[in-house]
């Protein structure tokens, strides 16, 4: 399968938008149809998800289960099961002189809203952000990576015949479809990716003054003290990093300690590390493969970047990277420049509390930030002093499968954010609607001219 010539894809847009503005998509039956559908399309069709996930990064069959298929399965049977309460329209009080009047929230669907997914998690950060939009009750249009393109063809082969192609269509391609895409105009446009399309994404719906969410990445720190369990909080960091092989937005990029701490942490990793994928991680059908030759090279460029505690080893056919624990890395070090988005773990030495905060806030925002200590104190000051789009005490990533928390970056980690609820209100218009009835008439007397002294009092 091919990707979608560029000359449809005007009428595509067109297609679903005509779709909108007959009202197809804003039953509320319609919306959890269509929930329903893709629901069962995740359970019938699982087999092949977790297949194309193997083709594409080597993910094994249970890693797709819990991060993809299984995420979206939570994620549809939590808005199924809140649709009707995020629909109702939302009563407020009014002020007194604006008495009497009955005022409330309507949430409205914006229109066709356009999703740009990733590669790293091909099927989960194409239909999450689909999920929010047809809870809305808007039509969408999904453009999945072109680098993950078993994955892609997949979604574009299956999701047509399950969803109703009136108001939902998939459009498969690279730069020039994208860019055809961008240069229509949606209602809202949700981009997960890197910053450098962030910006063109942005530039194209300043065009049409449509409202975006970029879920952007960049180096989400780790800091660990003396207070903690060295070896758990070197399981669960490991656990999050070395998953699909580093390329995970909210995956620690680098640790920070003390040089008390990394001396115990370092090994400690390692020993994670065996634990988690044994000492052949090249033959372990549980650790993932690096996307691309380009992404490869990248990576490799880093490997020399400071004294391989474990990992290192590499082999370019196979794009296979060991997991690799850095120790002294310098902050000049190439590998502490750009996000690693592989599996990489540089150790960096800071003094205290006081030069780990202050290197975090002179960075860039990150995704998130992740802190292992039990010190009250400590903790506070992470809280008040950094930001960053998630905080985490003691476990990287979990944030994610919360539904009640907002998932998204801030500064150069992107804007807005989405999951559950919220992901229902980024694709909703909240409007204000104020009906006041025309008898008893008090306005005349408070806010009309004529403007006399004793309305002014009022
Ligand atoms: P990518 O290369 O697949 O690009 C993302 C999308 O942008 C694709 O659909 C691609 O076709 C499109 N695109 C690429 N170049 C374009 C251009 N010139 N014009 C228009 N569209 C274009 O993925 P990536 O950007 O390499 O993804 C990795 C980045 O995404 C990392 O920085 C990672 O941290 C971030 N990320 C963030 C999240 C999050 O939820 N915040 C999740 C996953 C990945």
């Amino acid at each position: 399968m091919g990707y979608t010539s560029v000359d449809r894809i005007p009428g595509i847009v067109a297609g679903v938008r005509h779709s909108f503005g007959r009202g197809v998509t804003r039953p509320e039956a319609w919306r959890r149809d269509q929930l329903e559908r893709m629901r069962a399309l995740l359970l019938e069709r699982g087999a092949d998800f977790e297949a194309a996930l193997k083709q594409d990064l080597g993910k094994s069959g249970t890693e797709s289960q819990l991060t993809e298929i299984g995420f979206l399965i939570a994620e549809l049977d939590h808005a199924l099961a809140h649709l009707g309460s995020w629909i109702r329209p939302r009563r407020v009080g009014v002020p007194l002189a604006v008495q009497p009047a009955a005022a409330r929230v309507v949430r409205e669907p914006l229109g066709v809203a356009l999703v740009i997914a990733p590669w790293n998690y091909p099927l989960m950060l194409a239909l999450s952000p689909v999920i929010g939009a047809i809870a809305a009750g808007n039509a969408v249009i999904v453009k999945p990576s072109e680098l993950a393109p078993a994955t892609g063809e997949l979604i574009a082969t299956v999701l047509p015949d399950v969803l109703d192609r009136r108001a939902v269509a998939v459009v498969t391609g690279g730069v020039p479809e994208t860019t055809a895409l961008l240069a229509e105009r949606f209602d809202h446009i949700f981009y997960t990716g890197n910053g450098r399309v962030g910006r063109i994404v942005a530039r194209a719906a300043a065009e049409h003054l449509t409202p975006v969410t970029l879920e952007l990445g960049g180096k989400s720190p780790v800091y660990v003290d003396d207070t903690v369990p060295i070896a758990e909080a070197a399981r669960r960091i490991a656990w999050a990093k070395f998953m699909n092989a580093g390329q995970t937005c909210i995956a620690p990029d680098y640790v920070l300690g003390s040089r008390a701490v990394l001396r115990r942490l370092g090994p400690a990793l390692v020993e994670a590390i065996q634990e988690l994928y044994g000492t052949a991680t090249r033959e372990n059908p549980d650790y993932g493969r690096i996307i691309t030759d380009a992404q490869f090279a990248r990576l490799t460029g880093h490997l020399g970047d400071g004294e391989a505690l474990t990992g290192g080893e590499h082999d370019a056919g196979a794009r296979w990277i060991a997991p690799t624990v850095l120790a002294g890395v310098s902050r000049e070090a190439g590998v502490m420049q750009e996000e690693i988005f592989g599996p990489i773990l540089p150790l960096v030495e800071v003094s205290d509390l006081d030069d780990a905060l202050g290197f975090v806030v002179s960075r860039d925002k990150p995704l998130a930030a992740y802190v292992f200590s039990t010190d009250r104190a400590a903790r506070d000051r992470w809280e008040r002093e950094t930001s960053s789009g998630a905080l985490n005490f003691g476990i990287p990533a979990l944030h994610l499968v919360a539904h009640d928390l907002p998932f998204g970056g801030v500064g150069e980690s992107g804007m807005g954010a989405y999951h559950g609820e919220r992901s229902f209100l980024t694709f909703s218009h909240e409007k204000a609607v104020l009906s006041k009835p025309l008898r008893p008439e008090t306005l005349a007397a408070t806010i009309m001219p004529p403007f006399t002294k004793n309305k002014e009092a009022l």
